[in-house]
Formats: C-alpha cells, sequence, structure tokens
C-alpha cells in the first residue's frame, strides 16, 4: 500500500502538468542532437548542465575501457571510446532516512536510416498530432525527460525526498550496456531502478539476453568469366550461413513453450542480420564477405549456450566448402544473458499504486523481446530494475514517434514513485 498521501500525490501531478510544456521543449532540444554511436558527447554536456542548474552533483566521466575489460560481465569494447562519457547527477537527502532510487536512462541514439524517407528530417522534432517525431524521441529521449522532470515535480511541489537519487544518462546501450556497466563500477548503487524505456506503460518483467556476432566469410576469388576457374563465391557463402541462422532462429522459436514469460509470445527470438558487405570488384568472383548478426537468447540461457548453437550452425554451412578455411567468428558488442525481475517486490507495489493513480488502471507486465540496460543493474548491481515508460512507434525505423499524453503520464507515475518510494518531507 503506498505511503503517499492524497495530497502530496495531488500537488505532484498539479507541477508535472504546470511544468509539461517545458519538459517537451527539453525532449526536442535532446532530439536535436543526433547523439549517434561516437558523437554523444555534446548531449552529455547537456545532460550535465541540467543536472547543474537543478543543483543536483554532477558526475561526467569518460568511460574506463580498462575496467570494463577486467570484468567478465562487461561486453567486449570494439569501438573507439573516446567520446563515451557518462552523466550522473545526484541528489543527496538531508534526511538521508528513505530508500534510495536509481533513475537510468542512454542517451545514445540508432542512425536514422535513409533520411528523405523520413516525413520530416530525424534531428528536428516536430509535434504532429499529439505526437513527438524524431529519432530517439521514444528511445529513449522521452524517457530521459520523463525521469529529470518527474524528479522536479517532487522538488517543485515544495517536497524533498528522504533517499538519495542517482540520475543517470548512459552511452552504449544500443550496442553493448557499458555504459550502465560504467555507472556499476564506478560504485552507483540504489535500492531500485527505474529505466523508462518506452514500453506502452507497462512494466517489463522479462528480457532477453543478447549476442552480436560479426561473421568473416573467406572465398576463393577469381576471374567473373570463369576462364581460370569458378571460384568460390564469399557472399554466397555467407548466404548459406545465413540460412543456417535463420533455421537455428526457427527452431528456438519453436522452444517458445518451455520459456514461460515467452510461450504465449508469437516470435520471440529475432536473429537479425543487420550488416552484410562483401565483394572487391563486380567482374571478381568475391574474396571476402562479412555478415553483421544480433541474435536474442532466452532469459534463461548463459550466453555460452547461445554462442555454441549459433557458432555450430555456421560451421555447418563452412562445412559445405571443406576446402576453404571455415568463417571467423568475433563478438564485437552485446555479449550477455538477459533479466527476470522477480515478481512482487516492494520497488513493483510502488510502482503499481502509482501506475494506478495516474492511469486508472493496474499495472500490467509484458515480457520484452529486446534486451536493455535493466540486466546490468539487475545481475550485476543486484538493485531491482524496473523497466517502465511512454509508448513509442518506430523506434529503431523510419519516423518514429513518442506519443505526448503517454509521456506525461508516465512523468507523473515516475513523480508519484519518487515520493512514495524515497519518501518525502515538506520544504
Ligand atoms: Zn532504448
Amino acid at each position: 500500500m503506498s505511503g503517499l498521501s492524497e495530497a502530496h500525490a495531488r500537488r505532484i501531478c498539479a507541477e508535472a502538468d504546470r511544468r509539461f510544456d517545458a519538459e517537451l521543449e527539453f525532449i526536442k532540444d535532446l532530439v536535436r542532437f543526433p547523439s549517434l554511436r561516437e558523437h554523444e558527447r555534446a548531449a552529455q554536456d547537456f545532460m550535465a548542465e541540467a543536472f547543474r542548474a537543478r543543483g543536483l552533483e554532477v558526475d561526467r566521466w569518460k568511460i574506463d575501457v580498462e575496467a570494463l575489460k577486467r570484468h567478465p560481465g562487461a561486453s567486449p569494447v570494439a569501438s573507439p571510446y573516446a567520446e563515451a562519457y557518462n552523466v550522473v547527477g545526484t541528489y543527496r537527502a538531508e534526511r538521508n532516512d528513505g530508500r534510495s532510487l536509481i533513475l537510468n536512462g542512454h542517451i545514445d541514439v540508432v542512425p536514422a536510416g535513409p533520411v528523405h524517407r523520413w516525413c520530416s528530417p530525424p534531428f528536428e522534432p516536430q509535434v504532429r498530432g499529439g505526437r513527438l517525431y524524431g529519432r530517439g524521441a521514444g528511445d529513449m529521449k522521452a524517457g530521459i525527460g520523463a525521469m529529470l522532470f518527474a524528479y522536479d515535480a517532487v522538488r517543485s511541489a515544495g517536497l524533498a525526498p528522504r533517499g538519495r537519487i542517482h540520475l543517470q544518462s548512459v552511452v552504449e546501450e544500443e550496442c553493448t550496456g557499458n555504459g550502465a556497466f560504467a555507472c556499476l563500477l564506478r560504485g552507483y548503487t540504489a535500492d531500485a531502478a527505474i529505466i523508462p524505456e518506452p514500453v506502452g506503460e507497462e512494466l517489463t518483467r522479462a528480457n532477453m539476453g543478447l549476442l552480436w556476432l560479426k561473421i568473416t566469410v573467406p572465398g576463393d576469388p577469381a576471374h567473373a568469366s570463369g576462364a581460370y576457374s569458378a571460384g568460390v563465391n564469399a557472399i554466397e557463402r555467407g548466404w548459406l550461413i545465413w540460412q543456417r541462422l535463420k533455421a537455428l532462429e526457427a527452431r528456438w522459436n519453436e522452444e517458445r513453450g518451455e520459456h514461460p514469460h515467452y510461450c504465449d509470445h508469437a516470435h520471440p527470438v529475432r536473429i537479425n542480420l543487420g550488416r552484410m558487405q562483401g565483394g572487391e570488384w563486380v567482374s571478381s568472383v568475391p574474396a571476402e564477405c562479412v555478415l553483421e548478426v544480433r541474435a536474442g537468447l532466452y532469459p534463461e540461457w548463459s550466453v555460452e549456450r547461445g554462442k555454441a548453437e549459433i557458432e555450430q550452425a555456421i560451421a555447418e554451412a563452412c562445412a559445405l566448402d571443406p576446402a576453404l578455411p571455415p568463417a571467423a567468428v568475433e563478438y564485437h558488442g552485446f555479449h550477455n544473458g538477459g533479466y527476470i525481475l522477480a515478481p512482487g517486490g516492494d520497488a513493483e507495489a510502488a510502482l503499481g499504486a502509482a501506475h494506478k493513480r495516474v492511469c486508472g488502471e493496474p499495472l500490467k507486465a509484458c515480457a520484452s523481446t529486446a534486451s536493455t540496460d535493466s540486466r546490468i543493474l539487475g545481475v550485476f548491481g543486484s538493485i531491482p530494475s524496473l523497466v517502465y515508460g511512454p509508448a513509442c512507434t518506430g523506434a529503431h525505423g523510419i519516423d518514429e514517434y513518442v506519443d505526448i499524453e503517454s509521456v506525461r503520464r508516465v512523468t507523473k507515475t515516475i513523480a508519484l514513485f519518487i515520493a512514495d518510494w524515497c519518501g518525502v518531507a515538506e520544504t
């Protein structure tokens, strides 16, 4: 049962409403930063300034690659980290007798794809029909705005949380999770965490594990005429590997009945061919082809189990051309198991009470076929991690948008959660 009084809840929601236009402007400002991998720094500086303006203690640091490499739970670092800065804003409670909280969001976004297919430029946010459009609008700059303005709503309602709060803006969520991992290695912990990823105002009960792999396939280059030898086409060989991985995906999906969180899902496992590159010259049989693949894993599985089955499928395809060397497999990003939020915790109860107050309905739980930073905080930090955020359409696609009223409700829900979870004192 929530310990938050009706009067306090009303005051907090009224403040969230009063500040909502400013919140929307803040989210639009965030969308204007094309915070793609290796270009997150300016957006992170903007976040640091936003934390500073609120009187929060600001910690901005470059991710320590060596520290990550020493931790077996971190993912491989395969891309430059020169611009990989994390930012944390910390509120320290005067009466530090309440529960502590982490509010975590990722600042990185994925590429926009063919810009000419967007109705409006991806990094020029536009409001149309109650929706905010732009790359990252939903995934997850609206979530970052919601958590920050949720904190604001509590403070401007004349209330001081009684527990410590860390507002974290991290990088690397879209490729490794190493940004959230770096927060953990820096010592940030709390009694609970909320990650406002765009999950349609439901609580994420389970997240998939995830692997990224790069498969380099050798061919036997030759003149395309076949005048000297027919050669072996590396792209075609790569395509055979991909067929095997699609068959593996089908087999894993057939096993979904054994996984209680995914048994009702039509297609929980996705193995995605995200990039394929190969060939050197139109009139040459390709010497090399590189496939980059993302594979979801059931959360009950170990990473090793997933890797073993994937590598076997690749080896079987390569064995069709025994005269050639097999493909080389490299793990160059996500390398992690999934996360299941144990039901019935205090944080879940508090979120459920806040959600019901704002939305009038019980909080529903869902199982996500994606992976989020909840596994980092939940598995390696032992912090109950609640993924709960607004409704979004087109994440990682064309014309991504977030539903604006959904952002308002989520902001209020998180604000009520903060007040209930940490406790509040009148200021
Ligand atoms: Zn996300």
